[in-house]
């Protein structure tokens, strides 16, 4: 150090001022000569150091650097000399006890006057602390870029002109997409939404919603062509950042959404076919009724349901849906009844839909189609079998009657054939003894016997015609066909002194008006017929067994013995032969009324008790 030229500018000036500059300046300082052998370190530096002044003399203060670090440190520190340059690097100092101090160090060449280097002056810099906080910045910072980029969430950002500003991995992943595709590209929401109707009611939804929105689903196109569905929430408002005008998130809820789609078809195909084998299992179906129904089932189970109508073709008779129109898009599956096609089931879509696995339909609904097709074949199958065994059962039924009635007809009219037979013969003798009177007498007779026979023979007749058919059906007023019928025995009962009451509010039936005033002629001929001693009464009315409506005409009469409950609905069956009657009014009765679907019975404690005839009908209209 050149004293005298600071003693010259400066008198007030002391070079010892520099020496206690150096023991107190906050940094190492350290003079080497030319080959860096240390000449001189400060109090600092020997505080970094962890070594005193004489330990660092020579080449004493390379023990100083961190071994991990010495190598790299000679090497820059040659380049430096060798390039004539400044030297500069951030390594470690290690304190002989093992404590480690981050420095940067600052070195410079002190140039003699012929230009040959003197030796160097530099000094050493505790950044410990920052050196630390940058460590753990730079890691904490790699450790959230990594979390960004391997999360399950896509993130999005927009800078100031509105182009994507990042793109994360998952976004990569989702859309195919890269990064580098993205990033700054203008057209980068065109690539996404290409259709610019859609792009635009985004953008609309955008402008209203703003920049706080939660899980707002994006339909986007991937590169490959297919549709993504994103929830992107956008919290910017919120959580601005700086650099990002505009920034959020988004799940990939593709198929989340897919699957709750296919499930809820699943749900409306299930639903579709349990609404069918409701229908199926109904009591009493009624074909027609059923397809009716069952073509209304149809379309709430389709994709489309607003566009979907459906009908069903069985034999000559179609059932469709109301908006019914055929189209080229149509789905249908065959009826098959034992072996034999009957029909078909048609579903139509009214417009056109994108292609799917058979035309614009899901492959589960030519599943679904078929398995309806299935059912409703089955049903119709059962309902056709039903009706076989009901026609079987009518039919035996018939057999049976036939035979108790042919037995009936030869046992009925043998009698009277014989005794006119007799009367003949008697007849044939008086005329050849020209006894004329008692010959009159016989062929009275005969006459007699003969009319007998031939009502008997109409009766026959009218009960052979009473079966199924009846007279086309009409609705009936019972109560007003009731009073007709009381009108008519109005004398009789009136000169019997038989008193009659008569429910109020009969329902309406369906029937053959003609046929069921003979139930009722019937039932009150022989409750006069046989009722008893006064006070003579009868009732007709109804009442409700379950849900069933039993009507019922009652005497207090001589009743009838539980032994005979069955046989008085038989054919000429009569308990008293002297009694007025032919024994054919039951009989006609009961098959009235199963003509009309109904049953008929009679109720009696036993002869003197009175009896009670109940009969139920077919069709009974709610009152
Ligand atoms: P009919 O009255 O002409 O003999 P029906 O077929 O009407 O023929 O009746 C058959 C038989 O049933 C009668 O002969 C009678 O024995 C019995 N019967 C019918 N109605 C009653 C009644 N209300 N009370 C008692 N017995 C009856």
């Amino acid at each position: 150090m050149n004293q005298s030229s600071y003693d010259d500018s400066d008198k007030r000036f002391d070079l010892r001022w520099y020496e206690k500059l150096l023991e107190i300046s906050p940094v190492g300082i350290f003079f080497t000569d030319a080959e860096g052998h240390c000449l001189h370190v400060n109090q600092r530096w020997c505080e970094i150091a962890g070594m005193n002044h004489d330990q660092a003399l020579g080449r004493g203060w390379v023990q100083a650097i961190a071994k991990a670090d010495y190598d790299r440190v000679a090497h820059e520190w040659y380049e430096a000399a060798r390039n004539n340059q400044p030297f500069h690097s951030e390594y470690r100092f290690c304190t002989p006890d093992g404590q480690i101090t981050w420095v940067v160090g600052d070195a410079r060449a002190i140039h003699q006057e012929d230009g040959s280097i003197a030796g160097y002056i530099g000094t050493i810099t505790d950044i410990h602390r920052a050196k630390l906080d940058r460590i753990a910045l730079k890691q904490h910072t790699e450790r959230i870029r990594t979390i960004i980029e391997q999360m399950p969430v896509l993130l999005f950002a927009f800078d100031e002109q509105g182009c994507l500003s990042a793109w994360n991995a998952e976004a990569e992943r989702v859309t195919g997409y890269s990064a580098q595709d993205m990033i700054g590209n203008p057209q980068a929401m065109e690539w996404l939404c290409p259709d610019p109707g859609y792009r635009r009611q985004m953008h609309d939804n955008y402008k209203r919603l703003g920049d706080d929105y939660l899980n707002w689903e994006w339909h986007l196109t991937a590169k490959d062509g297919t549709t993504r569905i994103v929830a992107f929430s956008n919290i910017a408002g919120r959580h601005p950042i700086d650099g990002w005008a505009n920034w959020g998130v988004g799940v990939d809820v593709t198929s989340f959404r897919r699957t709750e789609q296919a499930l809820g078809e699943r749900v409306k195909e299930l639903t579709c076919l349990y609404k069918l084998s409701m229908l199926s299992s109904q009591h009493n179906l009624n074909l027609e009724d059923f397809l009716g129904e069952a073509v209304e089932l149809l379309p709430p189970s389709w994709q489309y349901p607003e566009i979907t109508c459906a009908r069903i073709v069985y034999q000559d008779k179609i059932f469709a849906t109301d908006d019914f129109t055929s189209t080229p898009w149509k789905l249908s599956s065959q009826l098959h009844v034992r072996g034999l096609q009957v029909g078909l089931i048609e579903v139509y879509y009214r417009e056109e839909k994108p292609e799917l696995a058979e035309g614009p339909f899901l492959m589960e609904e030519r599943l679904l189609i078929d398995e309806i097709a299935l059912q409703i074949s089955r049903t119709i199958n059962h309902v056709l079998g039903r009706q076989d065994l009901a026609l079987l059962d009518e039919l035996s039924a018939r057999a049976g009657e036939l035979e108790k009635f042919s037995h009936s007809v030869s046992h009925d009219l043998r009698t009277p054939l014989t005794a006119i037979g007799g009367y003949a013969q008697i007849l044939e003798k008086q005329i050849q003894k020209n006894n004329l009177a008692e010959a009159k007498n016989s062929a009275e007779k005969i006459q007699k016997i003969t009319v007998r026979m031939e009502h008997r023979l109409s009766e026959l007749l009218k009960l052979a015609k009473i079966g199924k058919i009846i007279e086309p059906s009409e609705k009936i007023d019972l109560g007003a066909l009731i009073s007709d019928v009381l009108e008519m025995f109005e004398n009789r009962l009136q000169a019997e002194d038989i008193s009659v009451r008569v429910d109020s509010d009969f329902p309406w039936v369906i029937g053959d008006r003609i046929r069921l005033m003979e139930v009722f002629e019937n039932l009150l001929e022989n409750a006069i017929k046989y009722i008893g001693k006064s006070p003579k009464t009868i009732a007709i009315g109804y009442t409700l067994k379950g849900i069933e409506k039993v009507f019922y005409v009652e005497d207090n009469g001589i009743g009838i013995a539980p032994e005979h409950s069955e046989d008085i609905f038989q054919i000429f069956w009569r308990l008293d032969k002297s009694s007025p009657g032919d024994g054919t009014g039951l009989a006609i009765t009961k098959r009235i009324i199963e003509a009309h679907g109904g049953r008929i019975w009679v109720e009696s404690e036993g002869p003197g008790q009175g009896a009670r005839f109940c009969f139920t009908l077919g069709h009974v209209l709610e009152a």
